[in-house]
């Protein structure tokens, strides 16, 4: 059986037009023969009635503390939903589909709810489906455990749900299907002469999506790799072959395996706390107190510098007010500064080639944007900027790196 799995994003299932561009995409799957699996988002973004934003905020104000197990099984109503509206889509254009919960068509999670990884896909129901020409529309972003308790996948989960679903019945492709036409050089929603890739490899984009080019779940592309499964990301109104995501071998003689740099990614807003280590009685402790509190208050940090004079970190902005209790309650006074962007350069072949970082602050300074702390790895160089910079940040890296 050829299986094809095309996930669609909540901005592709947001409205009638949307979904009608879907159910296109969904009809050329069937007419080049395949059996057809569907994974959908949530539909549109708050304030949309059924997006995952706004159900969370039927509770947010009731009970600030509601533990994750409850908001999970509020959060996963959202992709219910969407499955049952895209059928109904699909049925009215003549095609038939049954809509699966996760749990329905046999995605197996942990219990860490709110960011639950998939330990399996049991994929008989699913099949069952299939066999009987029926396209199977499954709820993304979600599964339950062994004991039946849902979980969700975290943000952009339903493009883990896609490849996980895809691997396990051997697809011959996955579809991520979203509102740009493929993965970019760069956002192109923030520089418009970005360039769509063809063909990318699984490591060069899952660099890219851990350091925040949501365009795919960094956990999507680890599976995908894992499993040699490719993917390709495409656009949901236009019937273009988007940007396919395999192994260097797999892709076409247009692929450059030897480009120094891939692309540019930014996470934001963020926000970079500073601990001075003269506040400490003993300043040599300061960095051990800081991080086992921030440990035990369960804060991940991230861009951690550790100096003589002080100690530096980044946490996101939303858990900044989290963050500055934890280190007032130990007598610090830190340093906040809120409204940054962490941008990276990403390339694969960047390892022993000199100038990289010398060609960043010579863009940076340029258009005098500061560099608030960098650091660098064998495959990325990133730079903390206050996001009122961003736009012109990534423009002019961009053009920088000749990535037009
Ligand atoms: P969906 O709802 O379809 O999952 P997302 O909003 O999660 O869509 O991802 C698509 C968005 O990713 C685009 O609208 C774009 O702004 C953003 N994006 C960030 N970096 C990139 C990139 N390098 N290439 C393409 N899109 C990117
Ligand atoms: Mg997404």
């Amino acid at each position: 059986m050829r299986i094809a799995v095309l996930k669609f994003g909540g901005t592709s299932v947001a409205n009638e037009t949307k979904r009608n561009h879907a159910v296109q995409r969904i009809r050329e799957a069937l007419e080049e023969g395949r059996r057809v699996v569907v994974v959908v988002s949530a539909m549109g973004r708050k304030p949309e009635p059924y997006a995952t934003d706004t159900l969370l905020s039927l509770v947010q104000e009731v009970d600030p503390e509601l533990p994750p197990r409850e908001k999970d099984l509020l959060m996963a109503c959202g992709e219910i939903i969407s499955s049952v509206v895209m059928t109904a889509s699909l049925r009215r254009a003549g095609i038939e589909a049954t809509s699966l919960t996760g749990w329905q068509a046999g995605i197996v999670t942990t219990e860490q709810f709110g960011e639950a990884r998939i330990q399996r896909v049991e994929v008989g129901r699913i099949r069952q489906e299939l066999e009987q020409d029926r396209v199977a529309v499954i709820a993304g972003f979600q599964g339950a455990s062994e004991n039946g308790e849902i979980a969700t996948l975290g943000r952009g989960g339903s493009d883990t749900t896609a490849v996980a679903v895809g691997a396990a019945l051997g697809a011959e492709v996955v579809d991520i299907f979203t509102d740009v036409k493929g993965v970019y050089t760069v956002d192109p929603r923030l520089v418009s002469d970005a360039r769509i890739l063809t063909y990318v490899s699984y490591q060069e984009v899952c660099q890219l999506a851990q350091e925040g080019a949501k365009v795919i779940h960094p956990r999507a592309v680890e599976i995908a790799m894992k499993n040699h499964q490719s993917v390709r990301v495409r656009s949901t109104e236009l019937p273009d072959k988007g940007t396919l995501i395999c192994a260097p071998h797999h892709a076409g003689d247009d692929y450059c395996c030897d480009r120094l740099i891939t692309g540019i990614a930014h996470m934001a807003p963020i926000t970079q706390i500073k601990v001075n280590t003269s506040q400490w009685p003993d300043p040599a402790l300061t960095g051990q107190t800081v991080f086992q509190a921030l440990a035990e208050a369960e804060i991940s940090v991230d861009f951690i510098n550790v100096h003589p004079a002080a100690v530096i970190f980044t946490v996101p902005d939303e858990i900044t007010a989290k963050a500055t209790r934890v280190l007032e309650e130990l007598g610090l006074c830190p340093e906040v500064r809120q409204g940054c962007a962490k941008v990276a350069v990403v390339g694969i072949n960047m390892t022993g080639v000199p100038g990289v970082m010398a060609q960043i602050v010579v863009a940076l300074n340029r258009e005098k944007v500061p560099i608030l702390q960098s650091a660098d790895s064998y495959t990325t160089i990133w730079c903390l900027i206050p996001i009122k910079d961003l736009t012109v940040a990534l423009n002019a890296l961009h053009r920088q790196f000749c990535l037009t």
